[in-house]
């Protein structure tokens, strides 16, 4: 049975015209020999009726001043992608496809009971393979997942990203194609970035660095399931018929095509808006309040970046949200710290960095040209962040993104670091 997992965003879904699309690129595969799944988000963006921040802010304002548990929360957020289903697997049926609506849970994906953020332990194939035997389309609501004891969860923001590659990989796909507003994974965010380019093949590992870092047009962690389990993706627009972002791992197989990475130093910049520096100053040899200040923030489940310890000095980054709870817990510690807000991260990312030199000297010359400050950087071996003051977040975008000539074809940038 050749299987074909197909995810359209919450802007694919959103009216009857993109849903007729759908119902386009649902018969396209199954005229080429495919079994097609699907699988949605929920429609729309906040403001529309059945989008996820709608749901969240009625149960909000529901609450009043109490805050909603987050069992309640993740039973609300999870009817937006349940919605979206029932009325794709409606719209096919009207147009002559037989098809059928699954919750998460239904459809098999088990996860671990962890509110917002769950974890997805299994996935049991035995009910879609028996639908599929029968030729029904079944539309799997995305981003959700049940626990063994029946209880509803939601796998994060982009989780359905991760619910069609965990259907994917769990049924055999041939492979998962991710259906989106923009034409494949690019240089930078279009939004940001006028002239980004589509990036014809990618790496898991690039990919996957790339969304660590923000850029949200494939979650991280569906990536991670399509490295562990080598099942190919690729992400493309909705109505445009241009090929797209094939991912894989560099010796992977797509149809008749062989995948071939563009080889180059720099292959994509994402950001990371919304985040705060924190900078503490303590004694040298004060290890104890040391080790406190990280056990306080990890109990209260602040998450934190770019952390960079020195004797007398340790600073990092948190998420602007969480900058209250922060300012507490080194309040009452009575630690002397200052706090930069309105920040954010840009993260140069590409595999042909790795051990060659420059490519720092290259960012920071580029910015400081510019007069943009760098408040403080951070690397792996294929990514360098740089936290900057978010008003010269676009600015420093299209600063690098030209400085590494990301616009032009791949094989232009060697030039740079001659
Ligand atoms: P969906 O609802 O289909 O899941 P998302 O909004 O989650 O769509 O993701 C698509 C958006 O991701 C695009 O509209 C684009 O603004 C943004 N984006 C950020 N970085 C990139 C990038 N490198 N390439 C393409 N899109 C990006
Ligand atoms: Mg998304």
């Amino acid at each position: 049975m050749k299987i074909v997992v197909q995810k359209f965003g919450g802007t694919s879904v959103a009216n009857p015209t993109l849903r007729e699309e759908v119902v386009k690129r649902v018969q396209e595969a199954q005229a080429k020999g495919y079994k097609p799944v699907v699988v949605v988000s929920a429609m729309g963006r906040a403001g529309d009726p059945y989008a996820t921040d709608t749901l969240k802010d009625l149960m909000i304002n529901a609450c009043g001043k109490g805050d909603p548990s987050l069992r309640d929360m993740d039973l609300i957020m999870a009817c937006g992608e349940l919605i979206s289903a029932v009325i794709m697997s409606s719209t096919l049926c009207a147009n002559g496809v037989p098809s059928l609506a699954l919750t998460g849970g239904q459809a098999g994906i088990i996860t671990d009971g962890n509110y917002a953020n769950a974890q997805v332990d299994a996935f049991q194939p035995e009910r879609l393979m028996e639908h599929l035997r029968n030729d029904e389309v079944i539309v799997v609501a995305g981003f959700q997942g049940m626990t063994q004891e029946g209880e509803v969860n939601t796998l994060g923001r982009g989780g359905s990203d991760t619910s069609a590659v965990i259907l994917g990989a769990g049924l055999g796909a041939e492979r998962v194609e991710i259906y989106t507003d923009v034409n494949g994974i690019m240089t930078a965010d279009p939004r940001l970035v006028a002239d980004a380019r589509i990036i014809d093949h990618l790496t898991y590992n690039e990919v996957c660095q790339l969304a660590y870092e923000g850029a949200k047009v494939i979650h991280p962690r569906a990536v991670e399931v399509a490295m562990q389990h080598n099942v190919a993706v690729i992400v493309k627009h909705l109505q445009d018929s241009e090929a797209g972002t094939v991912i894989g791992s560099e010796v992977h197989e797509v149809g008749q095509s062989s995948f071939h990475r563009e080889m180059r130093i720099i292959t994509g910049i994402a950001h990371t808006p919304g985040l705060a520096q924190v900078v503490i100053e303590m004694a040298a040899d004060d290890a104890d309040t040391e080790l406190e200040v990280f056990e306080q923030l990890a109990a209260a489940d602040i998450s934190i970046d770019m952390i960079s310890i020195f004797l007398e000095r340790k600073s990092f980054t948190i998420q602007e949200e969480d900058l209250e709870k922060t300012e507490s817990i080194l309040g009452v510690l009575g630690l002397s710290y200052r706090v930069v807000a309105g920040c954010a991260k840009v993260s140069v990312v590409g595999l042909g960095m790795r051990n060659l030199p420059g490519v720092m000297a290259n960012v920071v010359k580029a910015l400081t040209k510019k007069s943009i400050r760098i408040l403080q950087t951070g690397d792996s071996n294929i990514t360098i962040s740089l936290l900057i003051q978010e008003k010269d977040l676009s600015v420093s975008l299209c600063t690098l993104h030209d400085h590494f000539h990301l616009s032009d074809l791949p094989g232009e940038d060697e030039r740079i670091l001659a």
